[in-house]
């Protein structure tokens, strides 16, 4: 049922008006739509049918300040900025780290989390010690990403292989199809635990930083999702959710 609310909820916002001026019939609650792309643990990613997460909790807490109901629409990471650009969802809320090519089309929030690239590689691949050894390898990527990009910039010879979802680059580095995959620290460290056959390397690549995406008219929600990650932030409920998707994994 939720599904198809959310199906319909979409569907009106690209007949011409703003995704957030839909409402919510049950509960005439203004309706906060965030567009994800749920294969990236721990911000987001599917427990049974329902998207859970890091972003999807700071999603909620954004909606709850500002007292709106949060829908959630699973897309390809590579659709994310065009839809938030073209108005069918109100906000991006998908581990997007600030890019001065995306600033070109959508606004960003404040920033949430700081990150970095991480490379992952078989246990077995003893070859493999350092970056430096990648060269001349398969190297898996998600399309569009910043480890897309850091795998272009920083090296050399190498065959990349872009995939939708980072999970399946993962996938395909355990079955052997690429040798090794280019991802954010968090994903990477989630992906890697309690898998005897793969290891991370550590990277010279620079540290990024996480916002969620606005389209540029809506200066009015841009401002609201600030004002409203300010307060999480003060209030303690970001620790309390940092706490909980982080506390074991945290590597700093
Ligand atoms: N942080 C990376 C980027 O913005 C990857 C995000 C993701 O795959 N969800 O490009």
């Amino acid at each position: 049922m939720r599904k198809l609310f959310a199906a319909l909820a979409v569907g009106l916002a690209m007949v011409g008006c703003g995704a957030s001026d839909v409402a919510d019939e049950a509960t005439m609650q203004e309706v906060l739509i965030m567009g994800t792309n749920a294969a990236f643990p721990p911000f987001e990613y599917y427990e049974g049918s329902e998207i859970v997460g890091f972003d999807v909790d700071l999603a909620q807490l954004i909606a709850d300040e500002l007292g709106m109901e949060l829908r959630v629409e699973d897309m390809e990471f590579k659709t994310l900025i065009g839809a938030v650009s073209n108005g069918m969802v109100d906000m991006v809320v998908a581990g997007m780290t600030v890019l001065d090519d995306r600033l070109a089309f959508v606004n960003f929030s404040d920033g949430y989390f700081e990150s970095k690239q991480m490379v992952i590689v078989r246990a077995d691949a003893v070859d493999i010690e350092s970056v430096d050894d990648l060269e001349g390898k398969r190297i898996g990527v998600q399309i569009n990403t910043t480890g897309d990009q850091f795998a272009r910039a920083y090296l050399d010879d190498v065959d990349i292989i872009q995939f939708n979802k980072a999970a399946l680059a993962v996938a395909d580095l355990k079955n052997g199809t690429v040798e090794a995959v280019i991802v954010d620290e968090q994903p990477a460290i989630n992906f890697v635990a309690g898998q005897d056959d793969l290891r991370l390397l550590e990277t010279p690549f620079v540290e990024e930083e996480y916002a969620i995406a606005i389209n540029k008219e809506n200066i009015e929600l841009l401002e609201a999702v600030n004002g409203a990650l300010a307060s999480i932030k003060a209030n303690g409920q970001y620790d309390e959710i940092y706490s909980k998707y982080f506390a074991e994994t945290d590597v700093e």
